[in-house]
């Protein structure tokens, strides 16, 4: 049997839930080929409960229109699921505390393809303090959830906002995996 890919409560980690509105679980096909991992929830995802939902999030599913895709189609989750307070960077300690459910999710999901989009969850997936600027757009096949998956490192969303310069490697890795998991 197939585990749920949502969490409905957790307290694994005292000091974010409580300060978290919502848990934020991942959103999109429950069956797709390829899972985009980001890092944490921000303000709107806290609200709302949706993953990628404010500028980001707009970013990422124009990207992918863009692109051809129906974000609909893809599987779009964080690393963890409650907002950290003042948008510091999830601790390691949270980041192990929410694997489990990062790993049940993508066990349920099974996508082929998984897109790292930023250094948090592309460190987390690969288990190396890579620099990502340096490896954006490499693909590498790797144990991920169970079973061997492609990893293609890319960058958040968030960071083409504040350097246009990067919106080129951004789109290349979104292409990449994109073409990996043949949604083209
Ligand atoms: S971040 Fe994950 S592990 Fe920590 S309390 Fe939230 S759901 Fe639980």
């Amino acid at each position: 049997m197939v585990a749920d890919p949502d969490v409905e409560t957790c307290t694994k980690c005292p000091e974010l839930v409580a300060c978290r509105t919502k848990i934020v679980n991942g959103r999109g096909d429950p069956s797709a080929n390829l899972a985009l991992v980001g890092e944490a929830p921000g303000r709107f995802e806290d609200e709302t409960g949706v993953p990628f939902v404010g500028r980001s999030g707009e970013l990422l599913d124009e990207a992918l229109v863009d692109l051809g895709v129906d974000p609909a189609m893809v599987r779009i989750t964080n690393c963890v699921r409650c907002r950290p307070p003042d948008n510091r960077n999830p601790r390691v300690g949270e980041r192990q505390n929410c694997r489990g459910h990062l790993d049940t999710e993508l066990e349920a999901i099974d996508p082929s393809v998984v897109l790292t989009l930023g250094r948090v969850p592309t460190q987390e997936l690969l288990g190396e303090p890579i620099t990502v600027t340096e490896h954006v757009g490499e693909v590498r096949e790797l144990p991920i959830a169970g079973s061997t998956r492609q990893l293609v490192i890319g960058l958040h969303p968030a960071a083409t906002l504040y350097d246009r310069t990067k919106r080129p490697a951004f789109e290349e890795a979104l292409t990449r995996a994109i073409e990996l998991a043949g949604l083209y």
